[in-house]
């Protein structure tokens, strides 16, 4: 864009927002702040939308100056989503942060995007009711919808894709559409829910959801389980799953990822390979699952699985699990962490972990391995001095590596964090012609590649 149209355009947007707009450098610098050694690539100004008519506006603006729009929430994406490397305006819809109605009787729930997944159930505390996906950071709904985000209870209640009934999106244009009602299925028309689900802003700004909640379970159950090697724990997951115990949350951790989470979560588990497992039901039907896991554990080697329903306990696991990347980074302080995510069949997570980990190992990179196992998606969360070329380059290679190898079993280069900037290369090799299907998607609804340029597609 040239400067005088740039200079036009902001003038518009602190005519028209005041001080909802700026174009402070930290600010900006900030809300592209990246989680990888990926250049942080600031917007030209930053707009905290408040309400949906305020989305339409700027959306309006941008259409008629032709200026990038990268949609925001909390910025915890990994792969470079809110980069804006063409520049454009950042819309930040944090404060778009309303519960808007409770359909207790639904079991669903419609809320404004900026709500984050801890403030959704810190409001239906009182309710009996919950939601599930837990990525490890306290993200907004809006950006997990766009990322189809999961987290560690994804094996039992699914990922984003499954429970989003129906969306509200500003498209490129300034049009304002909901993609479905509020029925808990629907055949009408194509489904339209599905391809905002994981676009990654790249083909409107989603300004309202309504999702599905779920009971709170009659009883919480879990414990931890060490096993001899990885193949071995892997080996008991793909067990477990294939006698169709209905586990909620089944965690690999490599050895090095526990002494991380004892350093940080001041626990001391056995540094060995270990599954954290959980169990929602009924009374005797958590005793039953845990007793059917316990067998299949014993027979892989493991040592004896200690479980409780104790709720504090469990609570301290899972908070340990879920500050598992913090406690990674301690592990030298002075790194940058990249966390790859590939995910494979069942029945491929054995070979496919235990490759990853001979590899690893080969390239003497710094990392731990952890993984949402259940559904056969691990990460390898990589230590990495950004300043060294050489390092960098051993990290690139060892990337590509894990990306072909997930896909060459069947699987993905991203279970849940998205393509983004980071996993282009691979979007291809993946997913071949139908790239140029989505590639004729995104020119139908935003024909000047106005919403999140250059993510997903270089
Ligand atoms: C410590 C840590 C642990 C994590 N663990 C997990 C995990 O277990 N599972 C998992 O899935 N992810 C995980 N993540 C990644 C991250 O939390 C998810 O990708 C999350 O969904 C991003 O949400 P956000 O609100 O931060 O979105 P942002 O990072 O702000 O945005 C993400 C993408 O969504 C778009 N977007 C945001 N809001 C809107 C909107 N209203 N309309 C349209 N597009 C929008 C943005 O343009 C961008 O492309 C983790 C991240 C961290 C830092």
């Amino acid at each position: 864009m040239e400067s005088s149209t740039k200079s036009a355009l902001i003038n518009t947007f602190q005519q028209q927002f005041g001080d909802k707009f700026t174009t402070n450098l930290t600010l900006r610098t900030q809300h592209a702040h990246t989680q990888t050694w990926l250049p942080n690539q600031p917007a030209d100004g930053v707009l905290f939308a408040e309400n949906k008519q305020m989305v339409i506006d700027a959306v309006n603006i941008c259409h008629e100056y032709r200026c990038p729009l990268i949609p925001f929430g909390t910025g915890s994406s990994l792969e470079g989503q809110v980069n804006a490397p063409q520049g454009g305006i950042c819309i930040d819809t944090s404060r778009m942060d309303q519960i808007i109605t409770i359909h207790q009787d639904d079991l669903a729930v419609t809320l404004q995007p900026g709500v984050t997944r801890e403030a959704l159930n810190t409001a239906l505390r009182h309710t009996g009711l919950f939601f599930p996906i837990d990525p490890g950071a306290n993200a907004s709904l809006g950006g997990m919808a766009s990322t189809r985000a999961s987290g560690t209870n994804a094996v039992l209640y699914g990922t984003m894709k499954d429970v989003v009934l129906n969306l509200e999106v500003v498209l490129a244009d300034g049009r304002l559409i909901r993609t479905a009602s509020r029925a808990k299925k629907s055949a009408a028309g194509y489904d339209l829910t599905h391809l905002f689900i994981g676009s990654e802003g790249t083909l409107g700004i989603i300004t309202e959801l309504t999702l599905k909640v779920f009971a709170r379970p009659e009883q919480v159950a879990g414990g931890v389980c060490a096993f001899p090697s990885i193949l071995d724990a892997c080996n008991a997951v793909i067990m477990t799953i294939q006698s169709g115990i209905p586990v909620s949350r089944l965690e690999l951790l490599d050895p090095l990822q526990i002494r991380a989470c004892n350093q940080y979560s001041k626990l001391a588990m056995p540094e060995k390979p270990t599954l954290f497992v959980e169990f929602h039901g009924s009374a005797t039907h958590v005793k039953q699952q845990a007793e059917q896991f316990a067998a299949i554990a014993e027979e892989q080697g493991a040592e004896p699985f200690q479980w409780s329903s104790d709720e504090s306990a469990l609570k301290q696991l899972w908070k340990a699990r879920h500050n598992a990347y913090f406690a990674t980074q301690l592990l030298r302080p002075q790194a940058q962490a990249y966390v790859s995510d590939a995910c494979v069949p069942i029945s491929r997570l054995a070979e496919c972990v235990e490759q990853t980990r001979l590899d690893l190992e080969e390239s003497q990179l710094i990392a731990t391995i952890v993984g949402h196992v259940g559904d056969g998606n691990f990460h390898v969360c990589l230590m990495v001095d950004p300043k060294d070329a050489h390092e960098i380059e051993c990290v690139e290679a060892f990337l590509a590596r894990i990306s072909e190898r997930a896909i060459s079993m069947e699987g993905t280069c991203t279970g849940e964090h998205g393509i983004g900037q980071g996993k282009q290369a691979y979007l291809r090799k993946e997913l071949g012609e139908a790239v140029d299907v989505m590639l004729s998607i995104k020119q139908a609804l935003d024909p000047y590649n106005l919403m999140n340029p250059a993510k997903i597609f270089s």
